[in-house]
């Protein structure tokens, strides 16, 4: 078993890669910046360090200063969590060249499918059905491009291929706004991601968003844990998740969820990943894979009962799974909503001091967040502040429960989304379910 884990991320993530570790006995290192000394996670570790200031490029995406914390404290392994450093193939190769485990897959791994037009092709070649789109980045000859625009049939969606979190993506409905699209597109992914690397796809007017969790250990073993149900998002990112996907049979949840996990055994893939589709009339697109914990895990670990952070590290730890696909049954439903500190009319972060919490609780309630009374959220970093999770044995119950836990949640001191995702709750075609990505935004314009 690892020893020790450096936890290199911070909030609710932190906190919840700590319990996980505390599960299994496994000692724990906080890294954290000067403006996160008071985090939860950063009290409860066995040591922590500080790595830098306030700013993500000097603390928590400090290759540097981590790599140093881990050799300070002796540590053996390294949590990427999500976000910051978690898809970093140079971070991922510099743990391992410096003598410590990462908690992902291999870097040459991360590389592959963080680069969106190389994962379609491998997806492609393991038989994964893709989003029809430009098999190679896009050049600069603009009658070229407008011939593939024109293949792949108008409306297109110009897309960066390095891209990440929503950004980089614009969608094109005629071959006017093309040459613009290609300029602006280019000029926004070389300044968010270092990358002008661009690709093209099909523009599905009204997918959902569904994505397979995967585990794979270094033995050859790959499982997936069934699906979640991402559709209700705004400006491209998750709002509600939800698992199962409401609607989705069990035989097409096997069908993709078996390509998925013989794509993992086929790319040598080790550790918990997710498997993104756009899902529209019966057919899955695979658009993206994630190669390290989400966010919306907590909905499947309720469905499934399986702790999917203590995988992370009993893979790491080179450990056979002993999970077979027989043995993964989903019961029941769960759905997640992120709290966000912000305003929930018009989205601007509201960052300060929470003068008083109150958590919700219950049976089928969880509660992932690092806040408490008198704690300060920073303006620096993201401004989700927990995610409130709900289990039930029929969606109905989960969603009753998340209305109640909702008007539980006592947050005092800053703004956050609550009154948003209530209405969300009560909303009539969130009690049906099965809506479209674009959902979210058709009910926000309505109201405006
Ligand atoms: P990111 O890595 O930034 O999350 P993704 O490729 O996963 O980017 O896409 C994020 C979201 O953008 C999807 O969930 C969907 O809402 C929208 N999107 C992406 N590609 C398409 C497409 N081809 N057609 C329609 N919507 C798309």
């Amino acid at each position: 078993m690892l020893e020790k884990v450096v936890i290199a991320n911070r909030g609710e993530i932190a906190l919840r890669i700590l319990r996980a570790c505390r599960e299994l006995g496994i000692k724990t290192v906080a890294v954290h910046s000067d403006v996160d000394r008071d985090l939860k996670h950063v009290k409860l570790a066995d040591e922590s360090v500080c790595i830098g200031p306030a700013p993500s490029t000097d603390s928590y995406l400090n290759i540097p200063a981590i790599i140093s914390a881990a050799e300070l404290t002796d540590a053996t392994a390294i949590h990427p969590g999500y976000g910051f450093l978690s898809e970093n193939e140079a971070f991922a190769e510099r743990c391992e060249t410096s003598g410590f485990i990462f908690i992902g897959p291999r870097a040459e791994t991360i590389r592959q499918m963080g680069d969106k037009i190389a994962a379609k092709k491998a997806m492609q070649e393991a038989g994964v059905p893709c989003v029809p789109g430009s098999p190679e980045p896009l050049g600069e000859n603009l009658s070229s491009n407008a011939a593939l625009a024109e293949s792949i049939g108008y409306p297109i969606i110009v897309k960066a291929a390095g891209g990440g979190g929503g950004r980089g993506m614009r969608v094109v409905h005629t071959q006017d706004e093309l040459a613009d699209a290609i300029t602006l597109t280019r000029t926004e992914a070389k300044a968010a991601f270092n990358n002008g690397t661009l690709y093209m796809e099909k523009f599905l007017g009204a997918p959902r968003h569904i994505e397979i969790q995967v585990l794979a250990d270094t033995h050859g073993n790959a499982v997936y844990l069934g699906e979640r149900d991402c559709s209700m998002q705004r400006r491209h990112q998750k709002v509600i998740e939800e698992a199962p996907a409401p609607g989705l049979s069990q035989e097409l949840r096997d069908m993709i969820g078996k390509q998925c996990a013989d794509a993992c055994k086929l790319i040598g893939y080790r550790g918990a990943g997710t498997f993104e589709f756009l899902y529209e009339n019966g057919e899955f697109y695979f658009i993206e894979m994630n190669t390290r914990v989400q966010v919306e895990h907590p909905v499947t670990e309720f469905i499934t009962g399986i702790d999917i952070v203590k995988q992370q590290l009993l893979i790491a730890a080179g450990e056979e799974m002993t999970l077979r696909q027989e043995d993964i049954q989903l019961n029941g439903h769960s759905i997640e909503c992120r709290l966000n500190a912000e305003d929930p009319d018009n989205f601007i972060p509201s960052p300060g001091t929470i003068t008083h919490f109150h958590s919700a609780g219950g049976p089928g309630i969880r509660v992932d967040s690092h806040i408490y009374s008198g704690y300060r959220v920073p303006p620096n970093y993201d401004s989700m502040i927990g995610k409130l999770i709900t289990h039930g044995d029929t969606r109905e119950i989960a969603v009753q429960r998340m209305l109640g836990a909702l008007q539980e949640m006592v947050i005092d001191g800053i703004k956050t989304n609550i009154p948003l995702q209530a209405r969300l709750m009560a909303d009539s075609g969130f009690a049906k379910g099965g809506f479209d990505i674009h959902y979210l935004e058709r009910l926000l314009a309505e109201k405006d």
